[in-house]
């Protein structure tokens, strides 16, 4: 039924709404989300739609749709999302582009950075204001995606348009009624219709004070619910804002509201806000938001919407006072829930900020009432991203916006006031502010607005009106008085006697100078741009700056004299009277003086200020009293005032405030030395440093620590006055650019060290664009070294650059001064050249600046300079320090450098500047009078000066080049021979001193080889005797070794490379001597002797699973570990650092260590010390375990004998001979225990005249013994494997002992050969140390572990085993051929078999000759049952293009596949050619020869064949062959022995299994196995950042922001550390990486937190640590946290470190390795990431 909506639209559509609304959102406390979404659309929206369009609303939007896109993309961020910034062409770094329009724009390809965005800002793709270049993608390019733009200008028809205009005031009246509607029970009239109802909503409000927990506690005691249900709750409010959390009659939501009101408010929290609110008001309220949404989506359609839509928010009702809509909503703002505000400024974002027109009249009543909505955020207690006001960033950084703004609205005034309106609470009775106990989080508030003065700032304007310039001037002058409030706050007074009590608290005012660095300094430049406006603000600044002065005039002036001159002045000591390092007032008045010095505007001061009115002494005052505070604290005046003055001084210097603080004062003292009488000046200085006496001729006090106090203040203010006189990069100071201020910082930074690129532009300071402007200049001062696989890139400065090195830099702190200093000594030592460091030429100071070097040449300055020479050439020790000595000199090679430049560029006569001969006057009339030159010469010869001798050589020289200058110009002729004599003299010593340095040079470095030599010798021997300490080290050593044993071979001269059968070579038994690396003793490794242990790390490993999504079994109480399924799920590893001990010495150790740690706090978290953990004591890695050392027992075979038995021992015969002795046992063991004995098939035993004992007839020997040490760790090594590879409790007793064992022998061999394939190396010869001895023990211990299990016990096991060969032996539980690995089946059954020699009284095994052919027939039955399994699994593969192949192998192949076939009933395709079959068994089975080769070298010790001492494809596998005796053509194998395989090969491939896999119904493991890798990682960081910000967390759909991780294992993104994603696993609750970690990584697990750009590796629920991310920046560093948000780029060289890490089993070291130096992780909670 249409409605009828013509005639009275806003009644209809009010009746409409009154009508369904109520019914719709009826079931507020559990709605069906999607049924009301349904009813809402058909009952409202589409009547409202058809009636708007004038047609069906899908085809009508359709239409519209591919028109209406706007030339702005205006994307709005979600939290989390990446963002980018282009620093060659953003306006300002606030000017973002989201990612689709970066990939698609020009900035691709410039200097950008990316950042993560903290939610609510918006693309400014489009924005031609926001962008110097390219502010359009080509997404968005006019013209782009199909349509022209123009069309869509136009698009709505009249009647559409007239519609809307009906329609949209009646809906944003709705939306704008409701959501401000204060009643509780009511609604206004024209909504309610039915009968009013008692039905209510208790409702609860977010808010920021209350924690999770605590709103979860107060509703389950308020409302009695379930933990469940509350924390449903409180969940879906912090989500939404608010929440009905009863429903019910008036009264019982009352009581509700009260009940939780009381349980949520305590001493420190007010209640929960909670309303009770009537069913119908809550029902509206929902509505009017989803109609915002509805208006929100058709403002993407058209432009006209957009335009229609903002004229009616902006409509002012003429009748009523309230303000337009919106307005209103914006003054509601801080009232609202989060969820309405969301939908409202989305709105806002759709609507104006499209529109640049309505984005000025929006502009127009954000600013009108500013003042309010500031006032009502600093009071709101909702994050700043929920409040209206962080709009004003899209505001004021608009430029043309803020001049409107400024010119129109006055908005630099309207900022400042209400700065000025908030902060009044911090004021003093003097009217200053004082921070004490204030509240970080209102301040931080506060700050938002000062942060808006620098928006509106950010771009300064380059065409001045008279509006503009008076609106700025008064914005200016308002400012001025908020600084006027800062001038001299939180004034300080030196604590005498007492320690203070409390540290004051003074970061909220450091915090603040911080936050006003760049306003102060874009205040200062706007001021610039106008000589009008810069005297004027000039001179109200200086009033400013007088109104605060007054105070010290008070005191009656008081008279100083010195060297006949005398300064009057008002007492006041910085020792005793207040002082304040915040005096922003007369550091803007020195930034002023700078500009107008720099824009020669200073003629025109006298003007605007006049020279009595001036009063420099008094401007200086302040900032000296700040400097002199400085020097108090460093002579350790002030300690008793507490650490919080030593961080104000800190801050004071630093690089985050100095360029408004310390900076200025240096200029403001300029400003007095060039405006001052030169003496008067440091008569001040003297005064004010408390130096007045220091200087007079009376010896003062012999109090130590006064003496010392007085030199360090001495340094200080020669310091400064090196300063005030030297430094001159400041623009406008000298005639120096912003440029080669930034290359002066780079260069003496780098005259330190070599820096990173980020510590580089730590140091820097940045400008209101955040940048630095390192990069611009960096290139012409420094290379960059690239870094290598660890560490980063450093810059190293440039030679010609060290010229411009100045010791006495004024951003040096004290450290980076003497190490610098340091560096460059030694540089210069090392070039042989002098180690005299003068400070290079300083620039030409500006005109205004000139008069300043007067103070250099001045009486005071000569006295002080030769006072302090004096006392040194006197040697009264206690009165000078060589520090001062340092500063005296440069004081004088300025001025010599000032003479001299000055004589270069004007004619002598001219030239009023005579340092040189103040300089070598005499001091006084006394008779032993000296002038500094001669004090000079004595210099020279102090003994305690030696370091300063090239120094003072130096300026001699320059003394007399001066004197030359001066003589060369005024006497012409007549003087110049004497003066080229002394020149030439003067050159001779030169020449000598020159010769006589070389040769001490050359002396040095004779002395230094040999040093060296020694050295290296010493190195040497060091290795030679520590040579595990090495293990680690190369590749190299280790083909070193293996080339050794080499030739230990060769010697002997009869030896085959076959490692089984009867031609087998002999073991290499070398006698091994050990030292133990904790007594340090050797002793030899025998059987009989007490045990001596590897220290070792068991630890799970899905490190070659072939199967990721396979469920692991986390507890292996009913495991079975016999058969290790071939996708090798799950393995047991088993490593070691190599270090050997006695078993002894361990046990010792490790009790000790446990007894150690017990009594330590946290250390479970490093150590699991139930589980047997400690520290290696050599090597400090993490090991659980040790492995005992077990001797290779050297066998030789007797090549007669061998022949003899090869006669009878075929395969068959020796298939029999088993079969019987397993019969033969199973009948004796069934006598008695019945359940024990192996059950098998006994038939088919043709030959009779084998019985229970012929096994034996072929060889036996006595089984070897063990000493009961050896035993004991042999048990014990095992009982871990079983522990922790089952994550079982230790059970000595357990059957699955001995398969552990060998599982973890066969899947440790598997790693490492996979190790070395996937690292390119050979076989043999290429592994580290600590792999082959750890890999021998393992060998030889899984052999003897079988000597201390019951026999029956191994012997049940090895038939299981064999069962899977041998159809004979097949039980229920046998698996079938596809569904074991045959090498570890392989290394069960060799380890096994000795078991079947075993009788009862004695204890035998197998001699050397059974052993060989027990290994031969087993290697090769198991050898053909593994191809079969590669034929049945892996050859189908439909051949490729490939030329036909008709070698033997081939046809072997294709014979062997008929037989297959026949066997399968044809399942088995008989279609594949022979060469494919050949070629896949070929490369199938390579990676079980190699991993047989490496078991059986470690088992047998016999040398393998030279080839495999390589890496060669071809050779290899001949190699392989010939050492495991097999032929090459496999094939053949089968065809030797057809007549005993063949009944087996047809048990094979019956089993079910194998058939379901052949028709395709199941899956097996293809061979060769794939080598696992981490996950492929993009080029790119942001394609990461890209991926991550399209993730949704799986469990919860709310657009919250998530950390995602990504695991490097398996690619899986996992949404860490949230409750949503928590997991319960035994009882705990674990964080989705955790909980990942169990099945991905058995426990051990590799992350990538992507959007922190950090590695997280975790081993179980307790440990973890973060690891660099491979990814780098052009400057070749890393970024964790992406704090600096540089492009970032792959490094494949680490992120192989990280895979090697990974398949070398050494994560868990790692993790052990950090958590002993990163002591902070301690807190972290591992199990919820
Ligand atoms: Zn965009
Ligand atoms: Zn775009
Ligand atoms: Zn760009
Ligand atoms: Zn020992
Ligand atoms: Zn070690
Ligand atoms: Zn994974
Ligand atoms: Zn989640």
């Amino acid at each position: 039924p249409a409605i009828c909506w013509q005639f009275d639209f806003q009644a209809t559509f009010l009746q409409c709404l009154a009508k369904h609304v109520p019914n719709i959102y009826s079931a507020e406390m559990d709605p069906l989300l999607e049924k009301q979404e349904e009813m809402v659309q058909a009952a409202i929206f589409y009547p409202l739609e058809c009636y708007l369009f004038g047609e069906d609303p899908d085809t009508f939007l359709e239409k519209l749709q591919q028109s209406g896109i706007s030339q702005l993309c205006g994307k709005v961020f979600k939290g989390g999302e990446t963002t980018y910034s282009c620093r060659d062409c953003a306006v300002d770094p606030t000017c973002v582009l989201c990612m689709d329009c970066f990939q698609n724009s020009i900035h691709r390809n410039h200097r950008y950075k990316m950042h993560s965005s903290t939610g609510g800002g918006f693309c400014d793709c489009g924005d031609t204001e926001a962008w110097k270049a390219g502010p359009v993608c080509t997404k968005h390019e006019p013209g782009a995606s199909g349509s022209p733009k123009e069309n869509s200008e136009c698009q709505l028809n009249e009647e559409v348009m007239e519609h809307s205009r009906r329609v949209f005031p009646s809906v944003v009246k709705y939306i704008v009624d409701m959501l401000i509607w204060e009643e509780e029970k009511e609604l206004p009239p024209e909504l309610t219709t039915r009968e009013k109802v008692d039905s209510y909503y208790c409702v609860l409000f977010n808010d920021e004070h209350h924690s999770y927990d605590h709103v979860i506690y107060s509703l389950q005691r308020a409302l009695g619910c379930e933990l469940g249900e509350a924390q449903l709750h409180t969940t879906a409010i912090d989500k939404e804002g608010r929440r009905a959390v009863k429903a019910g009659h008036y009264a019982s939501c009352q009581e509700a509201k009260e009940e939780i009101k009381r349980h949520s408010e305590n001493v420190s929290q007010r209640p929960l806000h909670v309303e009770v609110l009537h069913a119908d008001v809550m029902a509206h309220q929902k509505f009017a938001l989803r109609l915002g949404s509805w208006l929100n989506k058709l403002m993407s359609y058209s432009s006209d919407f957009r335009k229609i839509f903002c004229q009616i928010c902006l409509k002012e009702d003429t009748g009523s006072e309230k303000p337009c809509f919106i307005s209103q909503l914006m003054l509601w703002d801080a009232k609202l829930h989060k969820g309405a505000r969301k939908v409202l400024h989305e709105l806002i974002f759709s609507s104006f900020f499209m529109e640049m027109d309505y984005k000025k009249h929006f502009a127009v009543e954000f600013v009108k009432y500013y003042k309010t909505l500031q006032k009502e955020y600093i009071s709101d207690d909702h994050e700043r991203v929920l409040s209206v006001t962080a709009l004003s960033v899209q505001i004021f950084t608009v430029p043309t916006l803020a001049r409107h703004l400024i010119e129109e609205q006055n908005v630099i005034t309207t900022i400042t006031e209400t700065l000025l309106e908030v902060l009044p609470e911090y004021l003093d009775k003097n009217d200053k502010f004082n921070f004490q106990g204030y509240s970080q989080d209102k301040l931080s508030r506060v700050y938002a607005v000062i942060y808006d003065l620098r928006y509106v700032l950010i771009s300064k304007p380059t065409v001045w009106t008279n509006r503009l310039r008076e609106r700025f001037l008064e914005g200016f002058v308002s400012f001025l008085r908020i600084l006027t409030c800062m001038q001299g706050m939180e004034e300080i007074k030196r604590q005498i006697g007492q320690h203070i009590e409390v540290d004051p608290d003074w970061d909220a005012a450091i915090a603040i100078q911080m936050q006003l660095k760049n306003i102060l300094s874009m205040f200062q430049e706007w001021c610039a741009c106008d000589e009008e406006l810069l005297l004027r603000a000039y001179k109200e600044c200086h009033k400013a700056v007088m109104r605060c002065s007054t105070n010290s005039r008070s005191r009656e002036k008081t008279v100083f004299h010195l060297c006949g001159h005398t300064l009057e002045s008002r007492p006041y000591r910085v020792s005793s009277d207040p002082v304040s390092i915040h005096l922003p007032l007369s550091r803007t008045l020195a930034g002023l003086h700078v500009q107008l010095s720099k824009t020669g505007t200073i003629s025109r001061l006298h003007e605007f200020v006049s020279p009595e009115e001036f009063q420099v002494e008094l401007l200086v005052e302040y900032p000296l009293r700040c400097l002199v505070l400085v020097a108090q604290v460093a002579a350790e005046m002030w300690r008793r005032n507490g650490l919080s003055l030593i961080s104000q001084v800190f801050y004071y210097q630093d690089v985050k405030c100095r360029e408004e603080m310390y900076d200025k004062d240096i200029i403001m003292l300029q400003i007095g030395a060039s405006l001052m009488d030169p003496n008067q000046f440091l008569l001040l200085l003297l005064q004010r440093y408390e130096l007045a006496d220091a200087f007079k001729k009376i010896k003062l006090t012999k109090d130590q620590d006064l003496i010392k106090q007085c030199n360090v203040l001495i340094e200080e203010m020669l310091q400064i006055i090196i300063y005030v006189v030297g430094e001159r990069y400041v623009p406008g100071v000298s005639n120096v650019t912003k440029e080669d201020v930034i290359m002066r910082e780079i260069i003496h930074l780098l005259c330190i060290e070599p820096m990173a690129h980020s510590a580089i532009t730590k140091s820097l300071p940045e400008n209101e664009n955040n940048e630095t402007g390192l990069e611009n200049v960096i290139d012409k001062v420094a290379t960059f070294k690239k870094p290598g696989v660890s560490g980063h890139g450093v810059y190293e400065l440039k030679d010609e650059c060290l010229k411009e090195f100045n010791m006495f830099f004024y951003h040096y702190t004290k450290t980076q001064h003497s190490k610098a200093e340091h560096t460059q000594k030694k540089r210069r030592k090392q070039e042989n050249r002098d180690e005299a460091l003068p400070p290079p030429p300083p620039p030409d100071f500006c005109p205004a600046f000139s008069n300043v070097v007067r103070i250099l040449n001045c009486d005071v300055m000569m006295h002080i300079l030769r006072t302090i020479l004096q006392r040194a050439v006197e040697l009264e020790t206690h009165l000078w320090t060589e520090a001062m000595i340092q500063m005296v000199l440069h004081l004088l090679s300025l001025g010599l450098l000032e003479e001299k430049q000055q004589l270069q560029k004007s004619p002598e006569e001219e030239v009023t500047f005579d340092f040189y001969h103040k300089a070598t006057r005499m001091g006084s009339s006394a008779l032993n009078a000296v002038n500094v030159l001669m004090l000079l010469e004595k210099l020279k010869r102090v003994p305690q000066l030696e370091a300063q001798k090239d120094t003072v050589i130096w300026i001699l020289q320059m003394f007399d080049t001066v004197k030359r200058m001066r003589e060369k110009s005024s006497l012409t002729a007549v003087v110049a021979p004497s003066g080229s004599e002394t020149a030439k003299g003067d050159e001779n010593t030169q020449d000598k001193e020159k010769a006589e340095r070389k040769r001490k040079a050359e002396a040095a470095r004779l002395h230094r080889q040999k040093i060296m030599a020694q050295m290296s010798a010493l190195q040497r021997n060091f290795i030679e005797t520590h040579k595990l300490l090495y293990e680690n080290t190369l590749e190299a050593q280790g083909k070193e070794d293996a080339i050794m044993e080499e030739e230990s071979m060769s010697s002997g001269i009869d030896y085959s490379r076959i490692a089984l059968g009867p031609k087998r070579g002999p073991s290499i038994a070398e006698k091994e001597v050990l030292t133990c690396i904790l007594c340090q003793e050797e002793q030899e490794v025998k059987l009989e002797s007490a045990a001596m242990v590897l220290s070792a790390c068991v630890q799970k490993s899905t490190a070659l699973t072939q199967n990721r999504s396979r469920i692991l079994d986390l507890s292996g109480d009913t495991v079975d570990p016999l058969f290790m399924h071939p996708d090798l799920p799950c393995g047991t590893h088993t490593g070691s650092c190599g270090h050997v001990m006695h078993a002894a010495c361990w046990q010792k150790y490790f009790e000790a260590m446990q007894l150690n740690f017990r009594q330590r706090l946290h250390v479970e978290q490093i150590f699991d010390l139930e589980n047997g953990e400690y520290l290696c004591p050599l090597c400090k890695s993490l090991c659980n375990t040790v492995i005992p050392i077990v001797p290779l027992q050297a066998q030789k075979i007797n090549s007669e004998d061998a022949e003899a038995v090869a006669q009878i021992l075929s395969l068959a015969r020796w298939l029999e001979t088993i079969i019987v002795r397993i019969s033969g046992y199973s009948v004796k063991n069934a006598k008695g225990d019945q359940q024990n004995a192996p059950a098998f098939v006994s038939k088919g035993l043709g030959n009779s005249a084998l019985e229970f004992h012929s096994i034996l007839s072929f060889g036996i020997q006595s089984s070897a013994k063990y000493s009961s040490s050896i035993k004991e760790m042999l048990i014990l090594f095992a009982t871990t494997i079983y522990r922790v590879g089952l994550k079982v409790a230790p059970n000595e007793a357990d059957y699955r002992i001995p398969m552990m064992t060998w599982s973890t022998c066969a899947f440790t061999i598997q790693c490492i050969e996979n190790l070395l394939e996937t690292e390119g190396k050979p076989l043999f010869g290429s592994l580290q140390n600590r792999q082959h001895s750890g890999l021998k023990a393992l060998v030889q211990f899984a052999a003897a572990q079988r000597t201390t299990s019951p026999q029956v016990l191994i012997q049940k096991h090895l038939v299981r085993l064999l069962g899977v060969l041998l159809p004979n032996f097949k039980t229920e539980d046998t698996p079938s051929l596809l569904e074991v690995d045959m090498f570890h089946v392989l290394v069960g059954v060799v380890l096994s078999f000795p078991s079947l020699y075993w009788e009862d009284a004695v204890d035998l095994q197998p001699s050397s000759i059974s052993s060989a052919y027990n290994h031969l027939y087993l290697f090769h039955l198991t050898t053909l049952a593994h191809m079969t399994q590669i034929v049945i699994s892996s050859a189908t593969e439909s051949p490729t293009a490939r030329s036909y192949d008709n070698s033997e192998e081939a046809c072997s192949a294709q014979a062997f596949c008929r037989e297959v076939c026949q066997y399968t009933s044809g399942c088995f395709s008989q279609d594949i050619p022979g060469w494919l079959v050949w070629d896949c068994v070929k490369r199938g089975i390579m990676p079980y020869l190699r991993c047989a080769a490496l078991f059986f070298h470690y088992l047998l010790g016999v040398s393998p064949p030279e080839e495999l001492l390589q890496v060669s494809e071809e050779g290899q596998f001949k190699a392989l062959c010939s050492y495991l005796s097999l032929p090459t053509n496999l094939f053949l194998l089968f065809q030797e022995y057809w007549d005993t395989v063949n009944p087996l090969l047809q048990r094979w491939c019956t089993d079910p299994v194998v058939l379901s896999c052949l028709k395709g119904k199941s899956t097996a493991v293809r061979y060769p196995r794939k080598r696992n890798s981490l996950i492929e990682l993009p080029e790119d960081y942001s394609c990461l950042l890209n991926q991550a910000s399209q993730f949704r967390c799986p469990r919860s759909s709310d657009d919250e922001q998530k950390h995602p991780v990504l695991c490097l294992f398996c690619g899986a993104m996992l949404c860490s550390q949230n409750t949503c994603c928590q997991e319960l696993v035994n009882g705990e609750e674990l964080g989705a990486c955790t909980s990942h970690a169990l099945q991905c990584g058995a426990g051990v697990c590799m992350f990538l937190k992507i959007r922190e750009c950090k590695v997280v590796l975790i081993e179980g629920k307790t440990r973890g640590c973060l690891y660099p991310a491979p990814y780098l920046d052009e400057y070749g560093e890393t970024d964790p946290g992406l704090k600096r948000g540089n492009p970032l780029h792959l490094c494949r060289e680490r992120y192989r470190k990280l895979h090697l890490l990974w398949q070398q089993h050494c994560i868990i070291e790692e993790i052990a390795r950090s958590q002993e130096t990163n002591q902070i992780f301690f807190g972290f909670n591992w199990q919820l990431l």
